[in-house]
């Protein structure tokens, strides 16, 4: 006979129902316990035991658990591994639920109530052990309508809130550029990004996001946030709706949001992002990405500013001069540099421990925080005042920087120096911030004092020296003696109580330490209590200051930017840029600043180099070597533009940048086998974009597009694609190829320019100067990079067999440009002639005949003919 589950287990079905596809932490005493599925998935990824307990359907069920206390590093490394978890508590004491039981007629078995309190997704943690410092952690609502798309952005563990709303075609280029760590979109809607979260689509609807907006922030209209079409209302909808379920009904800190326009920032789309490692290396790390190489950032706050300003440079003059007016005053001023940064140095990270506390997760360490923090920015906001020739950025920000001084002043009167994280065992509130508190705690001392008296009383009453009292959590105070005196204190008038024997000693009681560890007892729990309200009423008076304490943490947040990035700045001997109206480019000594830290590691210079692009000369033709250094060249360029239009200073000698509206980043046949299309079609599909996005105010990079297809087909496009850059785009735009066939485009090109990186054989040898000149690149050197890169001499000497084969049909036919002459648009140029790569010449010609011995000279004669047999 099948029976049905027991109590416990039909609970825990119930619950596991309300918890979607999240795993459930099921409490169980000091343990939180996974069942089924739950517990092989969760075992597998934290690899702990996986047990079994009960049956359920005739079958063992699964289980694993893991203990409270640090339940929060086994949630970092779930989420990390990208599941979902429901946090199913006990929601009333077991004596509690006894009473309940009675009250509704139940047997003797009593079943404490659990209900899932909170979901812990990778887009809603404020934990600070679950949090990356550094990084912005990003929750994503997106809300199709129409032909847009509505997108909610929030940080939950700063409040920091943004709507947006795009045409549909534009989304994955936003969502690249936010990055999130969860999105969440209504059901059913087909074109929603993989591994989104589906929720019911009623709750996207735009009148409800709107309504809920404005009672949240009590306001009776949003103008005063900026403006929101409908789509970016149905995702704010959606967006609340999803926190107030993966809350439970508990909101977290949601400051007023603001419009993110999409003019005014530099426009990129996935593609560029990737291919420019801004925030992150082709291989997914942050080391070896832009932002690491250039975050000199003192506090985490700053750094996830320093990301947004990478992620989405800004596209306004007047505003990018702002900040580079700002890093200019601390880059010129390495004192004032120093006491500012000295100040940032001691910063605690304010947005997310106001974060915490409005969401009911706050700890007396993160009401310390704020206190800290506030004070800090009360300091600097006197620093800047005494700054002279302040920036207008500073200005600005300056008045964000005070105003708290109530608050700062009662958190500095309420609390100790250096807080708990934990409540539970108080001491947090400072003495004499409440008599009654303090006198409830001198109760308490008084008795430990009296406690500690008693026992010398016990001593000489009793004649035990080795009398001790203890207290432990399970017992409280007790008396303990070595086993051999227990008998004298057995006796019935003896004045003592048994209550526990050991192997080697016997602990007891007695009445005068029974009533002085009540006191204790009773003193002790009212003083948690009062501290506990003064705990609530502190948090309560900070909440109300949200508002202004996130401004504060923002204002610090940019000034650390701006320090860092004057710092940087002066380390790698940068320049501030000088930002035009007209189109053009005009960078002298141009450096990678990623390739050239890691070449200093090695301690290899890089060579610098100018790029100089203007109205008249648009497109620059690169050509030369592989390995030559043409990508390294069309980057370096990008991220110049990208650093300064984000309001730093850049890695060169001089540079004048004509304001960029939209950077495009694309590299010939990467490989995305990945995403299941072929490499070609997502080279093609990356081309096309720009085709239809680039403007005249566009820079695009362009690196061996054409290359993920045949030689044929590979030139042609690239010729259609660099002709329609020059004569339709008309953007600025660097192009490096291996198809020398190209450079005939410059005759017709008016606006397009030929340049190399240049290349030397030297005995034999190919020496790469990643130098860039100008005119076209001589000849190829691929048998050389490939003698460069170890490929075996026969190898090598078959290739050039070959190679020779191929280029004397090239010569007889007019090469694989052949015909192109006669497209109208060109006229027929005469092939220029190859020069001939001649080893033996350059070997003979380097040779220093005088420094030979007999020997040598014996030797390299037998050189000289095994390399004339080749
Ligand atoms: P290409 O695109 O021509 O094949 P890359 O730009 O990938 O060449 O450069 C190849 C390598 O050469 C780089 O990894 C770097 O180590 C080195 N390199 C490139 N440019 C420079 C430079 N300007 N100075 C010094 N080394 C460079």
């Amino acid at each position: 006979m099948a029976s049905g589950p027991t109590p416990m287990m039909a609970q825990y079905l119930a619950l596991k129902s309300q918890a979607d596809d999240c795993l459930l932490f099921y409490r169980m005493g000091d343990f939180f316990e996974l069942f089924f599925d739950d517990a092989r998935r969760a075992a597998a990824v934290l690899d702990i035991a996986l047990t079994s307990r009960g049956e359920h359907d005739g079958a063992p069920v699964p289980m694993c658990g893991v203990p409270v206390h640090s339940a929060e590093s086994y949630l970092a490394r779930l989420i990390r591994a990208g599941c979902r978890v429901a946090i199913a508590e006990q929601v009333e004491t077991p004596a509690e639920a006894k009473e309940r039981t009675k009250r509704e007629g139940g047997g003797s078995k009593v079943l404490v109530r659990r209900d899932i309190v909170r979901f812990v997704t990778a887009g809603t943690l404020t934990e600070d052990n679950l949090l990356e410092s550094r990084r912005a952690n990003t929750l994503v609502a997106l809300a199709p309508l129409h032909d847009r798309v509505g997108i909610a952005a929030v940080d939950i563990s700063t409040g920091a809130m943004i709507l947006e709303s795009h045409e549909a075609g534009n989304l994955a280029a936003a969502l690249s550029r936010i990055g999130a760590s969860e999105v969440v979109v209504p059901e059913a809607w087909e074109h929603a990004p993989e591994d989104a979260i589906t929720r019911p689509a009623a709750d996207f609807a735009s009148d409800r996001g709107e309504a809920r907006l404005k009672s949240l922030h009590q306001v009776s209209t949003l103008d005063g946030f900026g403006a929101f079409d409908r789509a970016a209302l149905a995702a704010a909808g959606g967006l609340i709706a999803y926190l107030d379920h993966v809350g439970r009904g508990q909101l977290p800190l949601l400051l007023p949001p603001r419009a993110r326009a999409a003019h005014g920032h530099l426009a990129m789309d996935e593609a560029t992002r990737a291919s420019l490692e801004i925030l992150q290396s082709a291989s997914g790390t942050r080391s070896g990405s832009l932002i690491d190489c250039i975050d000199r950032c003192l506090t985490g706050a700053g750094a996830r500013l320093l990301a947004e300003d990478l992620s989405a440079p800004l596209a306004e003059a007047e505003a990018i001069r702002e900040r580079l007016a700002a890093v200019d005053r601390l880059y010129g001023d390495a004192l004032l540099r120093e006491d500012l940064r000295g100040l940032m140095r001691g910063l605690p990270d304010i947005a997310r421990a106001l974060g915490r506390v409005v969401a009911g997760r706050g700890s007396p360490r993160d009401l310390g925080q704020i206190r800290d923090g506030l004070g800090l920015a009360y300091e600097l906001h006197q620093m800047i005042g005494e700054m002279a020739d302040r920036p207008a950025l500073f200005e600005r920000l300056r008045p964000a920087l005070t105003g708290h001084g109530a608050l700062v002043q009662a958190l500095i009167r309420a609390l100790v120096e250096t807080p708990p994280t934990e409540r539970a065992q108080g001491g947090y509130i400072a003495k004499g911030y409440d008599a009654a508190l303090d006198e409830l705690r001198d109760i308490a001392k008084n008795g430990r004092q009296a406690i500690a008296a008693l026992e010398q009383d016990y001593r000489d009453a009793t004649g035990i020296a080795a009398l001790k009292i203890k207290h432990n959590g399970v017992l409280g105070y007790f008396i303990e003696v070595p086993a051999r005196h227990a008998d004298a204190l057995m006796a019935a008038d003896s004045g003592f109580t048994h209550r526990q024997t050991m192997q080697s000693a016997v602990r007891f009681n007695a009445l005068a330490l029974h009533e002085q560890a009540s006191r204790i007892a009773e003193a002790g729990g009212r003083a948690l209590a009062a501290e506990d309200a003064h705990f609530e009423e502190l948090v309560a008076m900070t909440a109300a200051h949200a508002e202004g304490i996130a401004a504060t943490a923002h204002a610090l947040a940019r000034i650390d930017v701006c320090a860092g990035q004057a710092e940087r700045a002066a380390e790698g001997g940068w320049v501030r840029p000088d930002i035009a109206d007209a189109p053009c480019l005009d960078i002298r000594g141009g450096r990678h600043p990623v390739v050239e830290a890691a070449l200093a590691k090695g301690r290899d210079r890089f060579v610098a180099n100018d790029c100089a692009l203007s109205d008249t000369d648009r497109l620059w033709l690169i050509g030369g070597p592989n390995m030559g250094g043409k990508s390294t060249f069309l980057r370096q360029n990008a991220l110049i533009v990208l650093l300064a239009q984000a309001g730093g200073f850049v890695p060169a000698d001089s540079a004048t940048i004509g304001l960029v509206d939209r950077l495009f980043s694309r590299v010939g046949a990467s490989d995305n086998l990945a995403k299941g299309r072929s490499t070609f079609m997502v080279e093609m599909v990356e081309t096309a974009a720009i085709l239809s996005q680039a403007t005249d105010r566009s820079f695009v990079i362009l690196d061996e597009v054409g290359r993920g297809t045949s030689t044929y087909d590979g030139l042609a496009l690239a010729w259609a694609v660099a002709e329609s850059v020059h004569g339709t785009l008309q953007c600025r735009c660097l192009f490096a190829t291996h198809y020398h066939e190209l450079s005939r485009l410059a005759e017709t090109c008016e606006a397009l320019s030929l340049h190399h990186v240049r290349a030397r054989e030297w005995k034999g040898d190919l020496v790469l100067l990643h130098e860039l000149a100008d005119g076209p690149a001589d000849r190829s050197y691929g048998l050389a990079v490939a003698r460069l890169a170890g490929v075996p001499a026969p190898v090598i000497a078959r290739a050039k067999k070959v190679l020779d084969r191929l280029e004397k049909g090239r010569a007889e036919t007019g090469g694989l440009a052949a015909g192109l002459g006669e497209l109208p648009l060109f006229a027929a140029v005469a092939e220029a002639e190859e020069e001939q790569c001649d080893t033996l010449r350059d070997t003979l010609a380097a040779l220093d005949v005088d420094a030979l011995s007999p020997r040598d000279a014996l030797d390299m004669l037998y050189r000289l003919k095994r390399d004339a047999a080749d």
